[in-house]
This record gives structure tokens, C-alpha cells and sequence, in this order.
């Protein structure tokens, strides 16, 4: 059996060239830059102001107070100034270009116009260059200020707007499906039977799905029958990527490994050292990629985050889209039989200038209940057989971890 770092190793062994798209720069919030953005002109465009006061040439000033001559006006917007000359002012706003010939701006607080406002005084020195940002200061004509790769939100989206870039060239999200199967599964508009259930999975991984920005094409719940597998996968393959849940254990009715041979996809991996989701199957045919999730609620779960997060977010562009990692403190005392390593639910927090990592109460991997409060998984590791209280653990950390409250 493959452990968890090897089955990952197989993923990315096998990712299908990234696709671009071109689309409207306020649409780019969240994606990933496919292109380098170079600077379209000098910014700031000008030497510009940085606060309301006088552009003056700080050698006339460097004894005051002293009077200048006040010879115009430079505001934002208002057209470039003229040359400053020695022994004038200009008054100029933040924003505004600093006129040629002046090398610093006094700030308004410390000068004193006159009455008719033909002359200011100056109130006290200031040294060249202070309260100017030159131009091309923040970036030249030409050079790269978005790099391929960079991931756009909202500054990166002023940036587009300021260089005038109406459309970017951005990953393509992939399109994914998602199938159910099991005999035993009903929608949520049925009432189960007694031996049945309703299908949480389809709506567990889309919400998954979504925290990846990513909107999923359910394709409904297939029967454990071959032939109708066959053909609900068959749509599923119309995406670029396939997640089928239930279906892949050894069960008598299990079929999804045999449909899958039978539709000629390549099984890449088809059990994996993790609790929960060891029946865990990735396959391929050609660009194609297929996860079998196991049906079991958490273990869908956790092995949609262990092993189709990384997939998906590459993808999109990310580079390391697997979810963060840290260590806390272990608040209890934990057993498991070694061999597999275990991503068990937990809520993480901080106290007394550390993370604590509290394990919740689950019964089973079937116990989706169990899961609810959980913020974070925390890493049993696979040669260990006990934990105790106070021991430091490795927590994965859920995608919403930082906006989840107790
Ligand atoms: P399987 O992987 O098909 O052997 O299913 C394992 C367990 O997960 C069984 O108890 C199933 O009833 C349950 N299960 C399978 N699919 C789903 C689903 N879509 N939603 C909720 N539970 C499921
Ligand atoms: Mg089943």
C-alpha cells in the first residue's frame, strides 16, 4: 500500500498542461496571472506630491522662515505646472506633479501666506527630495509587475486598472464532475426507506468545491449496476476532472474499479496508507483525470483535501494549493492501530502563546456529525500506535479555518 507522500508524488506525475483564458480584469479577483503584466507607462507618471503644501527648491528655503513669491498652482488633474524658478513657491496638492525646478514640498502647516496671497513664508527647512514620489519611482515603463503565477485580488486588481489592462490572461478553473453511487442512496426531496439513506457526499464535495471556486456538475446518483455506472461516468469524462464517491471498497457490489477498466482508464493508485479513505482510486484516461472516493462521509472529505485539493489547485495555477500545516499541543490522549497515517477531525486554537489542539468526538468515518466542529485535522502519524496529552502534533488546517468560529 502507497503511503499518503507517494500517492501525491502520483498526482502530480500526472497533471495535464495548464489551460488560459483571456477575461475582464474584475473578473480576475481569486484567479491566477497566466502572463507577465508589464508596466505601461512610468509610475507615478510624474514626480508627484505627497501632501498639500509648497514645491520650492529646498536651497532657498534652508534658512528660514523666508518669504517666496507665490507663482501658481499645481493640483491633481490640473494640467502640468510650470517651471519653478529660485526665490518662488507653487502651490501644490497632494497628488498633483511637482513643477520642474523645485526639489521638495513643505508641507502647508509650516508656512504662512499673506494676506493677498502673492507671497508665503516658509516656515521651516526641509530637505530635497522629502515628500516627493519620483517618477517611475514604483515602477518603469516596461518592467514586469504582475509576474505569471501571482494570484489577484483586490491590489493586484488596482494594478490592472492603473496600467489600463482591460482583459488578462488567467488558468482556467477545471470543470469537474461529481457522481454518487450506491443502491442505498435517495435525494434529499425522497423519504429513505429503512435501509436507505440521502446522499451527503455529491453536496459535501461541492461545497469543497466551491471553497476552491469551482462549481461542480453533479451528475446525480448511480445505481451499483454496471451498466449504469458505465454511463453516468462516461458524462462524468466529459470534465476534466471526475470525482465518483461510494462504490470503491471490496464490497460484492463495488463496481467502479471494474468500470473503470472496462472504459479503458489508466488506475494509477487504488489504495492508499491514510485513515480514512484507504480505498482511495486515481486513474486517468488521456487529459482526463478521475478520483474514486470512498462513500464513507469523512473519508470523502478528507481525501477530496489530502488528494484533489492539490490536483484541482494546480490546475487553477496555484503552486502549493495543499492545505497549511502547523503544530500545536495535543489535548488528550489518543490510540489507533499503526500503518495508516490518520487525518482526524480537531479544533485548533490559541492559548497561553500557543496552539492547542483539542481532538473532537467521532465515531466512525461514517459519522459526518462527528466532523462538524472541526477547523483543522490533526496528523496521526502511521508508525505511531498511541498519542498522549501534551504531546506535539501536526494539524492540517481546514479551508476556512480562519473565518470558522466557536
Ligand atoms: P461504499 O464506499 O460504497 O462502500 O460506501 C461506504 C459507506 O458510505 C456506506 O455506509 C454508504 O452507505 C455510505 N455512502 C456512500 N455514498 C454516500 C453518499 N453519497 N452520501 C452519504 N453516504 C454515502
Ligand atoms: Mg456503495
Amino acid at each position: 500500500m502507497i503511503s499518503v507522500e507517494e500517492a501525491l508524488g502520483i498526482l502530480l506525475a500526472n497533471l495535464p498542461e495548464k489551460k488560459v483564458e483571456q477575461i475582464a480584469f474584475q473578473a480576475a479577483l481569486g484567479r491566477i496571472l497566466a502572463e507577465d503584466l508589464l508596466a505601461t507607462r512610468d509610475t507615478p507618471p510624474f514626480n508627484r506630491s505627497a501632501v498639500d503644501g509648497y514645491a520650492v527648491r529646498s536651497e532657498d528655503i534652508e534658512h528660514a522662515p523666508v518669504d517666496l513669491r507665490v507663482v501658481g498652482e499645481s493640483r491633481a488633474g490640473g494640467g502640468m505646472p510650470d517651471t519653478l524658478k529660485p526665490g518662488e513657491a507653487i502651490s501644490t496638492m497632494t497628488g498633483a506633479p511637482v513643477p520642474e525646478g523645485a526639489d521638495t514640498v513643505q508641507m502647508v502647516e509650516f508656512s504662512r501666506l499673506s494676506e493677498d496671497g502673492r507671497n508665503v513664508t516658509i516656515l521651516k527647512p526641509i530637505k530635497a527630495h522629502e515628500n516627493i514620489a519620483p517618477k517611475g519611482s514604483e515602477a518603469k515603463g516596461g518592467e514586469v509587475v504582475l509576474a505569471a503565477g501571482h494570484r489577484i485580488g483586490p491590489a493586484e486588481i488596482a494594478v490592472m486598472a492603473t496600467f489600463g489592462f482591460r482583459h488578462v490572461q488567467v488558468y482556467r478553473r477545471p470543470t469537474v464532475a461529481i457522481i454518487a453511487t450506491g443502491d442505498e442512496l435517495v435525494e434529499l426531496d425522497e423519504n429513505p426507506r429503512p435501509d436507505q439513506i440521502r446522499n451527503s457526499n455529491a453536496y459535501c464535495l461541492s461545497g469543497q468545491l466551491k471553497y476552491l471556486d469551482i462549481d461542480a456538475h453533479y451528475l446525480g446518483i448511480a445505481r451499483d449496476d454496471r451498466e449504469e455506472l458505465r454511463r453516468s461516468l462516461l458524462l462524468g469524462l466529459e470534465r476534466d476532472v471526475l470525482i465518483i464517491t461510494g462504490g470503491v471498497s471490496m464490497g460484492e457490489y463495488d463496481f467502479v474499479r471494474d468500470v473503470f477498466h472496462e472504459l479503458g482508464l489508466e488506475i494509477l493508485f487504488s489504495k492508499v496508507a491514510i485513515k480514512p479513505g484507504k480505498p482511495t482510486v486515481f486513474a486517468r484516461r488521456g487529459e482526463r483525470l478521475v478520483f474514486g472516493l470512498p462513500g464513507n462521509p469523512i473519508s470523502a472529505l478528507v481525501t477530496f483535501e489530502c488528494f484533489v485539493r492539490p490536483v484541482l489547485g494546480r490546475l487553477c495555477g496555484m503552486k502549493t494549493p495543499e492545505l497549511p500545516r502547523m503544530k500545536g499541543e495535543l489535548l488528550g490522549n489518543m490510540k489507533q492501530s499503526p500503518g495508516r497515517t490518520a487525518f482526524l477531525p480537531a479544533w485548533v486554537f490559541w492559548e497561553n502563546g500557543g496552539w492547542k489542539v483539542e481532538p473532537l468526538v467521532w465515531k466512525s468515518s461514517g459519522d459526518i456529525i462527528g466532523f462538524t466542529g472541526a477547523n483543522a485535522t490533526f496528523i496521526f502519524p502511521k508508525h505511531r500506535d498511541s498519542l498522549s496529552r501534551g504531546e506535539i502534533v501536526e494539524v492540517m488546517l481546514l479551508p476556512d479555518f480562519f473565518v470558522r468560529q466557536r
